[in-house]
């Protein structure tokens, strides 16, 4: 490919670790001196990044790779992903006017598969374009086979953990550049260090980024409730440095169905791994995912999810329905929960969040907690918005220099699923 091309337009959807990747090669193609527009402008270079996890995602992903072959004909273009990994003979057929598929094993080479020679040798990124917080990956693949994820197929089965090392560079990378939260994610973060490739496992990795210097936030990503080490729920009620906020995905508050859905964990496990958090942590927000219409969901199995999520007080409800993905156990089972059962499952569990989530602001109103304000357009001239450290959006009246910055708050009212605040001077 000649050096003469100026333009990159790199796209992702799906997952944090897919954010991250796409911010590598987005960093690794700047260095060779492409210009990064945003999609879907014309451009030389398109990468589009790809999700395969449910029907939805997939459905968008060949959306975005027709727009995009649509808004920049002649553009040299490559998809890689996990809809690339899963279908790449759909899309050869689909998109014969895609020039290069790449598998997520070899996503991170792409820069080097294009012929564009990168000086760099150092694995990370030092920005995070148009975020306000930076996520940094630091594991990879996932060996728990969920009888409804088709991830450890599209992924890869075998942990691959980052060397703490090339983890604690990155972060102060990312910090120097001025980054004031970092988010630790992985395709299972519970994995990390459980490969052996490295020494330590995720405490001790989180012991070497608390004594890091500066100003700044961590928060970890999505755990696993039986990948939690022991030791978390003391060592986050003692960190100064980790955000208070879970994102422990339950999927089912029914015994039987968790069962059918491989999960290792029981209902009443995660009921009590939840109360060893609160007990050492008040403030914390604990949210979570869960699927609706898996298959043989009756309705007393939904009930049971129901009402162990209504007693859970969690601050976030994720709901999806049920995806079959080809490949999975889960998608040969019967019987199917018919869609307009689904969908009111659904309905049900979302109202549901949004008391929950409303509850969970409540608790907080008087309280003072730090806001990470963001550099994102606001709808009104003049005020900010942005999260709390337990994650509770805020808007607050105040100066466009506060952006990008940690501020003191004090919340005042709730409205819908917002809090109002006012800036501690
Ligand atoms: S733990 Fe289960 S749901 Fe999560 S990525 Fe692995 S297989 Fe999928």
């Amino acid at each position: 490919m000649s050096r003469i091309t100026q333009r990159a337009c790199l796209i992702s959807l799906g997952c944090k670790a897919n954010q991250y990747e796409i911010q590598f090669l987005r960093e690794k193609l700047e260095e060779t001196g492409y210009q990064s527009v945003p999609f879907p402008q014309k451009a030389e270079v398109y990468i589009i990044n790809t999700c395969w996890v449910t029907k939805a995602a997939e459905s968008k992903s060949k959306k975005l790779i027709r727009q995009a072959l649509r808004s920049s004909p002649g553009a040299f273009f490559v998809v890689t992903g996990c809809y690339a990994q899963a279908e790449k003979e759909e899309i050869r057929r689909q998109f014969p006017q895609v020039d290069l598929i790449v598998k997520n094993s070899e996503k991170l080479r792409i820069v080097e598969l294009l012929g564009i020679s990168s000086k760099t040798t150092n694995f990370g990124i030092r920005r995070f374009y148009q975020h306000d917080r930076a996520f940094v990956k630091v594991e990879d693949g996932c060996n728990q086979f969920c009888s409804y994820c088709c991830i450890p197929y599209v992924r890869g089965s075998q942990i691959r953990s980052r060397s703490s090392r090339s983890i604690l560079s990155e972060i102060k990378n990312l910090v120097n550049t001025g980054f004031k939260e970092i988010v630790l994610t992985g395709i299972n973060l519970g994995l990390y260090g459980r490969d052996l490739s490295v020494s330590e496992d995720l405490i001790g990795l989180l012991k070497k980024i608390e004594s890091l210097p500066g100003q700044w936030r961590l928060r970890l990503s999505s755990l696993e409730p039986h990948l939690v080490p022991a030791e978390l729920p003391e060592f986050l009620a003692n960190s100064n440095r980790i955000c208070p906020h879970l994102h422990l995905p339950l999927q089912s508050g029914d015994e039987e169905i968790l069962k059918r859905m491989g999960r290792r964990y029981t209902v009443s496990r995660y009921g009590r791994l939840v109360e060893k958090f609160r007990k050492r942590t008040s403030s914390l927000a604990i949210s979570t995912d869960v699927i609706v219409g898996f298959p043989g969901e009756e309705e007393r199995h939904f009930n049971n999810t129901y009402h162990f999520i209504e007693n859970m007080e969690f601050s976030r409800l994720h709901v999806f329905r049920f995806s079959s993905r080809p490949g999975t156990l889960a998608y040969q089972m019967r019987p199917r929960v018919p869609e307009r059962i689904t969908k009111r499952r659904s309905r049900q569990l979302k109202d549901l969040g949004e008391k929950l989530s409303q509850q969970f602001i409540s608790r907080f109103l008087n309280h003072h907690l730090t806001v990470l304000f963001e550099q994102k357009a606001e709808r009104e001239t003049g005020w900010l918005s942005g999260y709390t450290e337990n994650y509770i959006r805020v808007t607050a009246s105040g100066e466009e220099g506060l952006k990008g910055k940690l501020i003191p708050v004090k919340l005042v009212k709730r409205e819908g699923n917002l809090a109002l605040g006012e800036i501690i001077q």
